[in-house]
């Protein structure tokens, strides 16, 4: 599997080293709901933040839930991102709560621009936006995500989560795919 990276962009070690201060810093921001003992909820974005998420809310000595959304991105095996619709629905009861949604990358930034307006429609007291990695250099949207991870450049990633035609999510590292790996 490591076989078909080009170049390690991040490893194991870099990413959890990260993952811990992005979880200090998130439970900075949330400290005063906790203590209110307002409602948080985390919003991870499947399926790619599961892997961060895992991570990150071990993280995270707070009361929380954690509600799962869906959204699609890609048509079939293609490394473009081509917009996105929600899959399902979105979690039931936000009014007043502190949602935080979860992602793997911003990329377009049309992924989370969609959500943060779906939480907020639906009541949501705020909404934070979390992400592992962002990419600058294709952002299409106004909103910017409150905490990210490592800027990278514009190159289709795979690992930690992240995956190319469902493959490589399980790899420790994050790194660039070789072009005769995508078929
Ligand atoms: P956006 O809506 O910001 O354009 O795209 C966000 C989603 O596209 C991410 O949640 C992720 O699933 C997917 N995506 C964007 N860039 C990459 C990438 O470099 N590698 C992988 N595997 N997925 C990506
Ligand atoms: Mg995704």
């Amino acid at each position: 599997m490591h076989d078909d990276l080009s170049e390690i962009l991040l490893d194991a070690a870099a990413i959890a080293g990260r993952v811990e201060q992005i979880a200090a810093e998130l439970a900075d921001r949330l400290a005063p709901a906790a203590e209110r003992d307002d409602p948080v909820v985390l919003v991870p974005v499947l399926t790619g933040s599961l892997v961060f998420t895992a991570d990150l809310i071990r993280h995270l000595p707070l009361k929380m839930r954690l509600d799962v959304v869906t959204v699609s991105s890609y048509a079939g095996r293609a490394t473009e991102s081509a917009g996105a619709s929600l899959v399902g629905g979105i979690p039931t009861d936000l009014q007043g709560r502190h949602v935080v949604l979860v992602d793997d990358i911003f990329d377009t930034g049309r992924t989370l621009s969609l959500l943060d307006t779906e939480m907020r429609t639906a009541g949501a007291a705020d909404v934070t936006s979390v992400v592992l990695l962002s990419k600058p250099a294709r952002h299409e949207v106004e909103l910017r995500p409150d905490l990210v991870g490592f800027e990278i450049p514009d190159a289709f990633v795979v690992g930690y989560g992240l995956d190319y035609d469902g493959l490589y999510r399980n790899l420790p590292c994050i790194g660039v795919l070789r072009p005769e790996a995508i078929g």
